[in-house]
């Protein structure tokens, strides 16, 4: 936004696109590892490919680097292929046929049950390959067509085998080979064992991107819902137990410690995918062909250990569960704060309002509700210049949300915008963080106030483009420059003007008490006084803000009553003050007119204000 207050249009960057640009920059230059070369063909991948995506169960994509170059899915089919084997047989018969212990082993190992001949689990080769013979199908070519429609339905378009890398590693996989006949040997394969084979060499070689493996993932992550489709990829209660085996056998050997460090169930092939899963929150998929020795993508781990670290999404540091941190959200053209406008600046804000947002937030904010809420934001403020987050009922800002939220305050700076938060104070992991960013002047300005109403105060301010200067001189008036005074000819005014007293206040101090006599009325010359409730715990709600120009106590015109809230300067205050009884004289016909046109300001001006609690209560609903 310019200092003049025009309308920008410029977009505001999501923070999760950043911060996966900044993680492909940083592990680029990151070497280590070696291409798979025992599949011939696999040691023709171009070493420098490497790609980062992550889907979200509602479907927001996010991608860096080569997210749309092909590679073979390798060792990730077993986990697809397993659902369905699962789904076609029952969980008993399958389990019946293939262990779910982790091994310990690496994934070509050929170690099977000692007497019955059952592979330990299903994401070593011997236990997939078994797996794959478990899939339905009258031949080789149906089992493959079932498989290839089952990949279709969890990345959104039905993908192909490489034919290339199919033949290198038919004609290569001895071991593979041996495998299968040893399990065709304890009838865990029945019939010809080299069908299973065929299919399962084949389902290895299926081109696949990274953003596919992160939208399998979201999908398992979904409950088995394609979260961009809404096709149902496989049948929700078998979800648990494919993720299960990604845990405990997901990365062959290494499986222990990457569940103990990262968290999140995975699989890897080794043609340099990782496909890892969030319950309930996101898929990621990561592609870089150099494998470490134990067959898993270097810079694959490495990214899915940062991006755990970073947003705190191990599995086992589970979010409270909130439907949706978005409680309310709405535009400024129908809230105002309390502090008084006149009808001028109303109609202003009527019309400038537009430019601001307020989002009520609820819940626990982690890494998924926060995702939430800034794609949400991202994309609702290109004619938005200012956004209120109005933390008031949210419980706890984990640290992962909190670094988001902050990302999210350098995009809007950047883009030439302004967040202000509310209702931070007890958010203790959000203020340090906050705090430490303004310390080490990484934003340039975060700004942060006690309430709502304070927020859209700054805002208002703001978009009625006054300075700190202009406000200063808006805090003074003559007496005649009064809006309550509107319709009352000069020889009234100057009448009303000899019946006034000349007061002053220094700033803080109380002008009308709750429960004092109500006899007085106060016209602002100069300065700011807030009308106030005193409330539990020494906390005072705001029912208004005035300044120069306005006047308060108007209802002692009507009637005896008594102070219903305190009144308080603001800044050193100086007004006239008018005594009720003084327009009383029912026989002086001057007064009584003078007396009668006020009274009709006064209605008018509670119209105004019965008309925007109304735009108020309709903007809440
Ligand atoms: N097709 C490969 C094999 O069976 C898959 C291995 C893997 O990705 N770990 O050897």
């Amino acid at each position: 936004m310019y200092m003049d207050g025009t309308l920008t249009q410029n977009l505001v960057e999501s923070p999760i696109q950043r911060y996966l640009d900044a993680l492909y920059e940083r592990f680029l230059p990151l070497r280590d590892g070696n291409v798979a070369d025992y599949i011939p063909e696999l040691a023709t991948a171009d070493r420098d490919a490497f790609g980062i995506a992550l889907v979200t169960v509602d479907g927001h994509v996010y991608q860096a680097g080569d997210t749309r170059q092909p590679f073979t899915i390798q060792s990730i089919s077993k986990a697809l292929v397993y659902g369905l084997a699962l789904e076609d047989n029952g969980v008993d018969a399958v389990t019946a046929k293939i262990g779910v212990e982790p091994s310990g082993d690496a994934f070509n190992s050929i170690s099977l049950e000692d007497g019955t001949g059952r592979p330990l689990n299903p994401m070593i080769n011997a236990g997939a390959i078994a797996t794959t013979g478990l899939v339905h199908g009258k031949d080789r070519n149906e089992v493959l067509a079932r498989i290839l429609a089952r990949f279709g339905q969890y990345m959104g378009h039905e993908p192909e085998v490489d034919g290339v890398v199919y033949a290198s590693e038919r004609d290569t996989g001895h071991r593979n080979r041996a495998i299968a006949h040893m399990l065709r040997n304890f009838d865990i394969l029945e019939g010809d064992p080299e069908d299973a084979l065929d299919v399962y060499f084949r389902q290895c070689s299926i081109n696949v991107t990274c953003r596919d493996l992160a939208l399998a993932a979201a999908t398992l992550a979904n409950r088995g819902v394609n979260p961009i489709t809404g096709v149902v990829a496989l049948k929700r209660d078998l979800v648990g137990k494919v993720l299960s085996v990604m845990s405990t056998c997901g990365m062959y050997d290494y499986a222990g410690s990457w569940i103990y460090e990262v968290g999140l169930p995975a699989k890897s092939g080794v043609g340099g995918g990782i496909m890892a899963v969030l319950p309930g929150q996101l898929g990621l998929g990561v592609f870089s062909p150099p494998l470490d020795a134990r067959g898993n993508s270097v810079r694959g781990i490495r990214v899915c250990q940062e991006i755990s670290k970073e947003f705190d999404l191990h599995l086992f540091n589970a979010a409270r569960i909130a439907p949706s941190v978005i409680r309310a959200r709405y535009d400024g053209s129908g809230v105002r704060s309390k502090r008084a406008r006149t009808r001028e600046q109303s109609e202003k804000l009527d019309e400038a309002g537009k430019r601001l947002r307020i989002y009520e937030l609820h819940g626990d904010l982690a890494f998924g509700t926060t995702e939430i809420v800034i794609h949400d934001v991202t994309s609702a403020m290109t004619d938005t210049d200012y956004l209120i987050l109005d933390f008031r009922r949210v419980y706890s800002v984990d640290g992962a949300a909190g670094k988001l939220l902050l990302r999210l305050c350098e995009d809007f700076e950047t883009a030439g915008k302004q967040i202000v938060f509310t209702h931070t104070g007890n958010k203790f992991e959000l203020e340090r963080l906050l705090r430490r960013s303004l310390e080490r002047e990484t934003a340039d300005r975060i700004l942060r106030f006690a309430d709502r109403d304070r927020a859209l105060e700054w805002c208002e301010n703001e978009l009625l483009g006054q300075s700190a200067s202009d406000l200063e001189l808006s805090m003074s008036a003559g007496f005649t420059g009064q809006e309550y005074l509107d319709g009352l000819a000069p020889d009234q005014l100057a009448r009303l003007e000899s019946l006034l007293e000349k007061r002053r206040y220094a700033a803080g101090e109380l002008i009308a008490h709750k429960g004092d006599p109500a006899n007085e009325i106060f016209f602002l010359t100069r300065g700011a006084a807030s009308i106030s409730l005193p409330l539990v715990h020494n906390a005072r709600t705001r029912l208004a803000t005035l300044s120069a120009g306005m006047a308060f106590g108007e209802s002692a015109l009507i009637g005896d009553s008594h102070r219903t809230a305190d009144v308080r300067a603001e800044t050193d205050v100086e007004c006239y003050v008018l005594l009720a009884s003084e327009l009383a004289d029912v026989d002086d016909p001057e007064l009584t007119q003078i007396r009668a046109r006020l009274i009709e300001n006064l209605a008018c001006g509670l119209a105004d204000k019965l008309r925007s609690a109304n735009l108020e209560i309709q903007s809440l609903s």
